[in-house]
């Protein structure tokens, strides 16, 4: 079965989460722009980051038959400090339109102020323009309000939701985000939070309809197999392999293949991967024997 985990930050993970990955199934994963642990204190950082996902992180996950995008924003966090998150504004329209971007994203708020409003809504004006899905990081603390507020900050600005993912839902949040007719996303955290277990009676109950599953492993404590995981889990309790499809790839493929860099071409019947390849120079063997084949079985090879 093929997956697509349309949230993940591959930047902090391994070669060996790539393996793995690949191996169960991921074809497709998308990379969002967010913040990275650390407050970053010049533009110049913001600007090598995005170059950094949209290229070598893309061609690393290349490398192990899983084709990557990316989404381009600035995070919420980072919008409090004003005079960067102008510099950054600056650069975004630029790397928005270079290949493999899927939307503008990870934006909305995180503590809820001013700033972080102010510059939520200049990237909906900039999404707009441009034609873009927006992907939203809803709040971890103060979570309904935030979602709540979100929404009604998308409509006053006339966007459409079909072209908006509403991302880190959980059971207070999800049939708010449905009715206003978004995208929900959930992120399943590993013990914690949006756990699996949970995740299968949310299809349950709402069914598969504009439900998308992502893992959103970064450097923090996450699983980057969490949606196959959840996908066999799923499985497990009755539901069908038509849902686990809708929910751990189709709808995400709907979503964010809206601007036309995201495609189910890219990756369908494999792709040619061959390790000898360097990017700007760079390889990411340390001696080992360079792998070349079809995508579908790079890692098998
Ligand atoms: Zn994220």
């Amino acid at each position: 079965m093929n997956f697509i985990d349309p949230h993940v930050h591959m930047i902090s993970r391994t070669t060996d989460d790539y393996e793995v990955m690949r191996k169960a199934g991921v074809v497709a994963v998308i990379e969002p722009a967010f913040w990275t642990g650390q407050p970053r204190t010049e533009a110049g950082t913001f600007k090598d980051y995005f170059s950094s996902i949209m290229g070598w992180e893309r061609f690393r996950a290349s490398q192990f038959g899983i084709r990557h995008y990316c989404t381009i924003g600035l995070n919420s966090k980072e919008s409090n400090n004003e005079a960067l998150a102008e510099q950054v504004m600056e650069l975004l329209p630029l790397f928005a339109m270079k290949e493999g971007v899927v939307a503008i994203g990870e934006i909305g708020y995180d503590d809820q102020t001013e700033a972080e409003d102010k510059y939520f809504r200049l990237q909906i004006e900039l999404a707009k323009e441009i034609e873009f899905p927006i992907m939203i990081h809803t709040p971890h603390r103060d979570k309904k309000r935030g979602t709540t507020r979100s929404m009604d900050v998308l409509e006053e600005h006339g966007m459409d939701p079909t072209m908006v993912v509403i991302d880190h839902n959980n059971e207070e949040t999800v049939r708010e985000v449905l009715d206003r007719g978004y995208w929900a996303a959930f992120t399943i955290y590993p013990n914690t939070k949006m756990g699996n277990e949970r995740m299968v009676e949310i299809v349950k109950e709402y069914g598969t309809d504009r439900i998308i599953i992502n893992s959103a492993a970064d450097w923090g404590v996450s699983d980057p197999l969490a949606v196959p995981k959840t996908a066999a889990l799923m499985l497990e309790r009755g539901l069908t392999e038509q849902d686990v499809r809708m929910t751990c790839y189709q709808n995400a493929l709907t979503a964010y293949g809206q601007n036309g860099e995201m495609k189910e071409s890219d990756w369908e019947g494999g792709f040619d991967v061959d390790q000898n390849q360097l990017f700007e120079g760079n390889r990411i063997l340390r001696g080992q024997t360079p792998k070349t084949g079809k995508s579908t079985n790079i890692i098998d090879n």
